[in-house]
Order: C-alpha cells, then sequence, then structure tokens
C-alpha cells in the first residue's frame, strides 16, 4: 500500500488491486482496518455495480475484496466465467441431481439440502463442503430463496428457489418448508 498523497482514499486504492500479490496485501490491510473500512469499500464497490454474496460480512479481507474486484471488472458483461453446472448425488438424501442446465442446480431438487462449497455462486471456493441444511423459504430480491445453515461450520446461506427448470424443486418440499419455517 503506497501513502495516498493527499485525501486519503484506502477504499479507491483497494479497488485498483490487479495481481494476486495485491489483493492479498489488499485483503491483509482490510483484515487489519475494521469494520468501517470494509462497509465503506463494500458501498463503493456496490455503487460500481458490484453483486456482492449475502454472507460478505462473513468473508476474510482477501475474500472480501477479491468478490468486490470480480463483481466490478464483470459488471458490464454480467457472467460468471466460472459458474458450475454438474450433475452429482445428493449428500442427504442419495437422489441423482442432473445439471441444471438454465441455471445451475445448486441444490437437490428433492431434499433441498445443498453444500457449502461456494463464495460466491459456481466458485467452488469455501474450502468447508459442509451439508446446508435448509431453514426456511424467504423473499428474496432475485427471487423466492431457501435460507440453508451449514451443519459443518454453522454459516449462513442462500439460495435461489429453481422452479423453472425441466426438473424443478419439489412442489411439496417447498411446501412443507415454508410450513416448517413458518410455524
Ligand atoms: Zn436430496
Ligand atoms: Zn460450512
Amino acid at each position: 500500500m503506497r501513502e495516498p498523497s493527499k485525501v486519503p482514499d484506502p477504499v479507491a486504492e483497494l479497488l485498483t488491486a490487479e495481481s494476486r500479490g495485491e489483493v492479498k496485501r489488499g485483503g491483509d490491510f482490510l483484515d487489519g482496518a475494521g469494520s468501517g473500512l470494509r462497509a465503506a469499500l463494500v458501498a463503493e464497490a456496490v455503487r460500481r455495480g458490484a453483486d456482492l454474496p449475502e454472507d460478505w460480512a462473513e468473508l476474510d479481507g482477501k475474500r472480501l475484496l477479491r468478490a468486490c474486484l470480480a463483481r466490478t471488472d464483470g459488471a458490464q458483461v454480467r457472467k460468471n466465467p466460472i459458474a458450475r453446472d454438474e450433475a452429482f448425488a445428493c449428500a442427504h438424501c442419495g437422489h441423482e441431481v442432473p445439471a441444471g442446465g438454465r441455471r445451475p442446480r445448486d441444490h437437490c431438487p428433492h431434499c433441498l439440502h445443498s453444500l457449502h462449497v461456494d463464495v460466491v455462486p459456481g466458485d467452488r471456493a469455501a474450502g468447508c463442503g459442509g451439508l446446508l441444511v435448509p431453514q426456511a423459504i424467504e423473499p428474496g430480491g432475485k427471487g423466492t430463496r431457501i435460507r440453508y445453515r451449514c451443519a459443518a461450520c454453522g454459516a449462513e446461506r442462500f439460495n435461489r428457489v429453481l422452479d423453472d427448470l425441466a426438473i424443478p424443486d419439489e412442489p411439496a418440499a417447498l411446501r412443507a418448508l415454508s410450513v416448517r419455517s413458518s410455524g
């Protein structure tokens, strides 16, 4: 980090990071700087068109900065080149889940469980791998979402309800979860 010359603007400085080394150093700086700077960074990244994960407050400095930078860079062509859409066997019920097609399928259509593998959707960067247990159905900015708690680390996560794919989330499972979460 070089010293800002006139008006101190560490946020703008952080958002110029490009190399892995710069992102790492910026992340370390963020970790030592406290929540005020984190909040200012997030506000500026969102202003520039970033779309941060809902749990950004839990990310360490390096991952938070990376999320801010990635989405800032991609804001024009809103695509996620690392999003993966793969078939998998559900870790909870064993259901063989095919790939989503139109959108990556990130949870089981049968029991709605998921795995704690992503920081930003599709990046497989969480390094936890715990079972995400559905807690509730909630309205969200991009449509109805499922709120999860990770059985391994306790993190809270959200996935969109996938009701418009060839194999949609099973209405009975969604209904059971909304009944359970409202009562
Ligand atoms: Zn399942
Ligand atoms: Zn976890």
